[in-house]
């Protein structure tokens, strides 16, 4: 797992419906910790993003939060991060949270979390980084995003490769060991646009 220290996850503000959801984020802010690896993440107490980082921080793990002022009281800035960056614009979080990481992990969440997952998707595809992505499958959760995948590609809308850009992964379990494995991130290739 060399060279991946940090790690940004991207997850709902919000619960979700099932139990597992909450479990899986849990889960993870647990692994981390114990594999000394710093969990970047939106910085709010609430939903599955306070889930994770209170487990994080209750295993002895290095938290850091990026939270835009404006959510600063509708997320809950979480004061108990080791350190919570305020930032000016939802852009300059996500440039932050993009900058420190290594590898990005993408539990189930809502619109803000598709946005993210796409964005660094996209960036992938456009050759503006080379960091692996992981979508953690919780209970099927994103199936049907791969499957519209499937069918862009099908339609003729990306190639064969955008299903390359992330792996998915059925449990938080498989989430280390697809780490592990994975080759450190490459220069990025913009001259490939
Ligand atoms: P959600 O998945 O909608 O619960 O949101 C998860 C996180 O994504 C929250 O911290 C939101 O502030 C954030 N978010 C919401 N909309 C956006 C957006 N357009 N770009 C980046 N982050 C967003």
């Amino acid at each position: 797992m060399t060279g991946m220290k940090h790690v940004c996850v991207y997850c709902g503000s919000a619960d979700g419906a099932k139990p597992v959801y909450r479990a899986a984020a849990e889960k993870l802010g647990r692994l981390l910790a114990g594999a000394r690896i710093g969990l970047v993440y939106g910085g709010g107490r609430v939903g599955l993003m306070g889930i994770l980082a209170d487990a994080a921080l209750k295993a002895g793990g290095e938290v850091t939060g990026i939270i835009p002022g404006h959510l600063h009281k509708r997320e809950i800035g979480h004061e108990g991060a080791t350190r919570l960056v305020v930032v000016g614009s939802m852009h300059e979080r996500k440039q932050k949270m993009f900058d420190l990481a290594d590898a990005f992990a993408i539990l189930p969440g809502g619109l803000g979390t598709i946005e993210e997952a796409m964005e660094i998707i996209t960036w992938r595809q456009l050759g503006l980084h080379d960091k692996p992505v992981f979508l953690i499958d919780v209970a099927n959760y994103w199936a049907p995003l791969a499957a519209l995948f499937d069918h862009v590609i099908a339609q003729g809308f990306a190639r064969n490769e955008a299903r390359a850009l992330f792996r998915l992964l059925p449990r938080v379990e498989d989430f280390l060991p697809a780490l592990a494995e994975a080759p450190p991130a490459g220069p990025a290739k913009p001259e490939l646009l």
